[in-house]
Formats: structure tokens, C-alpha cells, sequence
């Protein structure tokens, strides 16, 4: 048993775990209560989403044992293969997947680098143009507590969180009673803004139903009202939505006391993508001026807003990186995922927590089918399918402890309360380890190997003290 764990009672054979952090979407929901015996799991609090996660600890169709082109593997070899692998490849190229902690998101980026490789996330296939459009204008944001406890006014764009976050409204917005909003929902008026007749839409008392495609014409609109003027007479026929309502939206965000905007993937994926965010960050920069305002994203996995923290605070870059050159580069649309694949720009290819092969577009998963594929997987599916190596994954937040970072960047302490069904590794940051150990090995070989052939010594051999100051002494002479 793991010595870091949750509320802990043992009945008979059976486990109760209370405190348990949910590995699933965005809000991280951390008041989950799990039963575990031999053969089942029942959990309490969890929705459908986070509860079909925790049962994956008893399903048959979990990983155990490592695999080499699909056959059963000792782990030594598995690391070794996946090791050669990396190393040896021109062109690698680094999925971190984002179920899985920050800590060994942090390792599998390091071996990025080590070797050279391009690197990615899931935010590079959702909230990317989002993370694009903060560093362009800025967030005004706060805490998943702070809009508990003050929102009087929620603008739901482009998001549908009823269905995507099932407990977003019930904890979060709608429907929570808070300090300052003890009546719930009483005390708080709901926008949304969608071109479907959403779940969450259903709560509204304000359904802005625009065309779509039409969110930067319609964040301008509203922009231009609280500036005082008047939007073009086309607005209408442009957007779908009337005047009469469009002054109704302005005058909700004029009278908030605070104001949260709830920005879901209908405004990075559209038309318009990081400029669509870009202005629902600056109209929240106008709200201020009438109350406070603050913008989030609704996040769709627990730990994908920490891999654009790791890889931040690692190279100063969100997504979509390259270390090819010994110095990061940044470069959306270049680097990123689907464009380095589709482009057969690579020639092998990591991936950690994430089924690449069931969710990207053809010609990437093909691009995936035809080079060699490591993976850190938990569950038989497309993604182990068309992996050369398949590392098993460990279960963060269950089999081991992490930090996520939730949905409004707050980082969120995941805990254990069962160990992993073998022994080999006791979570995915120690997989990384072993593998980043093995290919620092391999090239270090590779390097004395080299130096041996041309007689010269190994750039990573440590110089005497001596030969330091030679060389240092050769180095200035030079420049003089
Ligand atoms: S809302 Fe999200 S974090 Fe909460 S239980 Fe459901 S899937 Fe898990």
C-alpha cells in the first residue's frame, strides 16, 4: 500500500477510500468516495465520466504486462527497445498525454530534449488558441472558489458544460449556493452563448443562439455597446441574433457584480480560433470597468492546463515545441501534433496517457502506423494497437500520487489509496525515469563510440582541471 493515501477504513476485503481527487476532466473534483474490493469498484460523488475511470482498476482490459510488437516483454527489455528507439530516430516526436501528473510530464519532456524531439499535448488539439490568445492579451482570471462564492453573472461561450464538466454547474456556477450567492441559483443570472439548444442552455436566462462561425463578430458587437456605440446595421443578418438581446447580454455584464465568462471549445475551434479568445478576454477587460469579470477555460481534461504549465516553466512555451536545435522553438501549426504527422515530418513518435490513435485525423494515424511508437498506455485500444512498445500505464490519482493542475491553474495534490498491479514501476514519472536513465545510457554510448572513431573526446567528458584551463586559455587568445 502506497504510504501517502486518502481517509483509508478497511471492512472485510473491502477498501473505503474517502478524499479521492477524480483523474478525469477539468474541475478535478476532489470529494470522491471509493469502494474497492477483489473484483469491484463503487464510487460515491463521482459522475458518469469520473466513475467509468475509477472502475478501470478492475477492468479486463488493463495492461499488465509489458508488450513488444504486441507480444508479452520482459520490462528491462521494453525500456531498452523503447530506449533504442528514441534515440536513434532523426526526427522523435513527444506526445504528453495530459491524464497523468505534472511530475511525469516534467521527466518525458527532458527526455524531449535530451534526444531532440518535437513536443505536444492535447492542448494543442482544444484549448491551444486559448492559451495563444492569454499570452497575447491576458487573462483577468481567479479561483473555481472565488466563482463559487461570488459570481452573480455566468457566461457559458461556446461551452456546454453540462455535458462536458457534469459537475461543473452543480459545484462550481449555476447551482451552488456560495458566500455571497446563498440563494444559488436564485442569485446568479446564466448567458450562454451557442448555436445549439445545448443542456446547459436549457438553464439560461439568456440564450444567445448566433450563427455559426460568428463569435468574434458578436464579442465585437457587445464590445462596441459597452463602449458606447451602436454595432453595424448588418449585425443581425450576420450573426443571427437580434438587436433587442444583444442589448440584453450588454446590460447583464453592465449590472454584474462579478462577472465570470466560461470559454469552452466552441470558441477556440472555430473560425476565428485564438482571435475569437482574444476578444473574449478583452470584453472581460471591459467588464471590469462596470464590475469585476473574469474569464476561464473550461478545461477538458484534469491535468491539461499542467502541461502547458511544465512545459512553460521548462522552455518558456506552451505546446507545440521543438528542441531540435539544443534551444526551444515555438511554432503552432508547424510543430504541433497533427501537423508534424500529417507532414510524415517524424520518425518516431512517444506518446504518454492519450489514444492518438483513436482521435487524431487519418493522415496523422497513418504517419503514427508507419514509424516506430512507444506508448504509456493503461487500456487495450487503437493507441496500443499501433505501438511498437506499449509501457503499462499506471492510474494517477489512484495507483499513485501527482499533481494536477485544474482547470483554473491551481495545482491539486492527487493521492494514492492502491498500488499498481505490478512491480516493475510505481507510476508513470518513475517509467520516465527508467526510460530517460536508458537513453542517457544509449547516448552516452553512442557519444564514446563516435569519439573513439575520430579520436576525439567525448564533449560530455568531464575535463581536468588542467585541460580546462587550456582550453579556456587557447579560448581567449583567440578572441584577442
Ligand atoms: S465532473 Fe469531472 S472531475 Fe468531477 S467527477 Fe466528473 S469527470 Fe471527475
Amino acid at each position: 500500500m502506497s504510504s501517502e493515501a486518502n481517509v483509508i477504513t478497511r471492512t472485510g476485503d473491502k477498501l473505503t477510500c474517502t478524499d479521492v481527487t477524480c483523474p478525469v476532466c477539468g474541475i478535478a473534483c476532489d470529494d470522491i468516495e471509493v469502494d474497492l474490493d477483489d473484483v469491484s469498484v463503487v464510487t460515491r460523488n463521482a459522475c458518469i465520466m469520473g466513475d467509468a475511470k475509477f472502475k478501470e482498476l478492475r477492468s479486463s482490459h488493463r495492461i499488465t504486462k509489458p508488450l513488444i510488437s504486441g507480444k508479452d516483454a520482459p520490462w528491462s527489455e521494453a525500456i531498452d527497445k523503447a530506449a533504442e528507439i528514441l534515440v536513434n530516430a532523426k526526427r522523435p516526436f513527444f506526445f504528453v498525454g495530459s491524464e497523468t501528473s505534472s511530475e511525469a510530464m516534467a521527466v518525458a519532456i527532458e527526455i524531449a530534449e535530451m534526444v531532440g524531439g518535437l513536443v505536444d499535448g492535447n492542448a494543442t488539439i482544444c484549448h491551444g488558441p486559448t492559451v495563444m490568445a492569454c499570452q497575447d492579451v491576458g487573462m483577468a482570471s481567479c479561483t473555481l472558489g472565488e466563482t463559487r462564492n461570488r459570481a452573480d453573472l455566468d457566461i457559458y461561450w461556446g461551452a456546454n458544460p453540462e455535458d462536458a464538466h457534469p459537475r461543473h454547474l452543480s459545484r462550481h456556477s449555476i447551482f451552488q449556493r456560495g458566500f455571497f450567492t446563498e440563494r444559488g441559483k436564485s442569485d446568479r443570472q446564466i448567458i450562454v452563448v451557442d448555436p445549439r439548444r445545448s443542456t446547459t442552455a436549457e438553464h439560461a436566462d439568456l440564450h444567445l443562439q448566433l450563427k455559426p462561425g460568428t463569435d468574434f463578430e458578436v464579442l465585437n458587437a457587445l464590445m462596441t455597446i459597452l463602449n458606447g456605440f451602436e454595432p453595424h446595421e448588418s449585425f443581425t443578418e450576420v450573426t443571427g441574433i437580434s438587436r433587442e438581446d444583444l442589448h440584453k447580454a450588454a446590460k447583464m455584464v453592465m449590472e454584474a457584480r462579478f462577472g465570470v465568462i466560461w470559454v469552452g471549445l466552441g470558441i477556440a475551434s472555430t473560425r476565428g480560433k485564438h482571435y475569437n479568445a482574444s476578444m473574449a478576454m478583452r470584453l472581460t477587460q471591459l467588464g471590469n470597468n462596470y464590475g469585476k469579470f473574469v474569464i476561464l477555460a473550461n478545461r477538458g481534461h484534469c491535468n491539461v492546463a499542467g502541461f502547458n504549465e511544465v512545459l512553460d516553466w521548462t522552455c518558456g512555451f506552451p505546446f507545440a515545441v521543438d528542441f531540435s536545435t539544443q534551444e526551444p522553438r515555438y511554432q503552432p501549426g508547424e510543430y504541433s501534433c497533427v501537423d508534424a504527422l500529417r507532414r510524415a515530418e517524424v520518425d518516431a513518435v512517444f506518446v504518454m496517457c492519450a489514444d492518438l490513435g483513436a482521435h487524431l485525423p487519418k493522415k496523422a494515424v497513418e504517419r503514427l502506423c508507419e514509424v516506430p511508437v512507444v506508448s504509456i498506455e493503461t487500456a487495450e485500444g487503437p493507441q496500443a494497437f499501433i505501438s511498437d512498445v506499449v509501457l503499462p500505464g499506471v492510474l494517477d490519482a489512484m495507483e499513485c500520487t501527482g499533481t494536477f493542475y485544474r482547470m483554473d491553474n491551481v495545482p491539486i495534490h492527487a493521492r494514492s489509496f492502491c498500488d499498481p498491479p505490478f512491480d516493475f514501476t510505481k507510476s508513470n514519472e518513475d517509467t520516465c525515469i527508467q526510460l530517460r536513465n536508458a537513453v542517457e545510457q544509449k547516448l552516452a554510448e553512442r557519444e564514446k563510440e563516435e569519439a573513439e572513431k575520430t579520436g576525439m573526446k567525448p564533449e560530455t567528458a568531464s575535463l581536468t582541471k588542467e585541460e580546462f584551463g587550456e582550453r579556456l586559455d587557447k579560448l581567449v587568445s583567440r578572441n584577442v
